[in-house]
């Protein structure tokens, strides 16, 4: 073999063991992701503005300086969305950022409608909350998106897990409920019939624990939240402003695991 040969095979090993390495790591999030999420509601992504099914378009970044945290939050584009990557598994530090916090809220107030309005009742339904295991009663979701169908799903495998976790889910603290974020003008994802809090008695919460300067902590158990992000809900838990008991239906900021 040449020496050049040698050169050209090691090159092509080198090349095949970082595609390999490239094809274990999920990629981050885009939007685009939003039209595999909501692949009823979401068309796609095209010359910067995000393409509802029925023609609607959305700009994915509204420019401008610069925006600071608390910005970011409360004039949140649809890019600012995906800024914080949301990562899965045992939370054991506490995090630094706050993804999934960001909402743009017009594509939200689009797909799911304002919940003062009347029309809006006519898409949520109840699901029974932990029927076999804590007869938990049910909670008010919408079904736009299969939201309730994924919920159900959520229950299905929480009742699988040991009889001890009941606990951390019941009695729930509720779903549906038309109001904004605690301190804030913005609509929370409860206002969508889109979000759960499960049982407030293992709850933590920064607002409860002095607002800003709360120290992170947690003590729902990592199992659970697994089961709520195979499904498409992402955890309050992993935010900086934690939220423990909070799971919102946020499929886009979840990669899909390789199989
Ligand atoms: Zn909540």
């Amino acid at each position: 073999m040449t020496v050049r040969w040698g050169a050209v095979l090691a090159l092509m090993v080198l090349l095949g063991g970082c595609a390999t390495v490239t094809a274990r790591l999920t990629p981050a999030p885009r939007p685009s992701a939003l039209a595999r999420a909501y692949p009823d509601q979401v068309w796609g992504v095209r010359n910067g503005q995000l393409i509802m099914a029925d023609g609607t378009r959305f700009p994915i970044s509204q420019g401008g300086p610069t925006k600071t945290t608390e910005q970011a939050l409360d004039q949140a584009d649809i890019l600012d969305m995906f800024a914080e990557p949301y990562r899965r598994g045992p939370q054991r530090n506490p995090p630094k950022g706050d993804p999934g916090r960001a909402r743009y809220e017009p594509l939200f107030l689009k797909m799911y409608g304002d919940c003062s309005t009347r029309a809006f009742q006519a898409h949520m339904r109840k699901v029974a909350w932990m029927p076999k295991s804590a007869q938990g009663g049910t909670v008010n979701v919408t079904t736009v998106n299969g939201v309730d169908r994924a919920l159900e799903a959520v229950v299905t495998d929480l009742e699988k897990l040991p009889p001890e976790m009941a606990r951390y889910l019941a009695p729930t603290a509720g779903a549906f409920n038309c109001r904004v974020v605690a301190g804030t003008s913005r609509r929370s994802m409860h206002a969508y019939g889109a979000a759960i809090d499960i049982s407030t008695v293992w709850a933590d919460y920064w607002l409860w624990k002095g607002g800003e300067d709360a120290v992170w902590a947690n003590r729902i158990p990592p199992e659970i939240v697994a089961v709520f992000e195979r499904h498409g809900f992402i955890w309050g838990g992993r935010w900086r402003h934690f939220d423990t008991m909070h799971f919102e239906y946020r499929p886009e900021l979840l990669p899909r695991r390789r199989p």
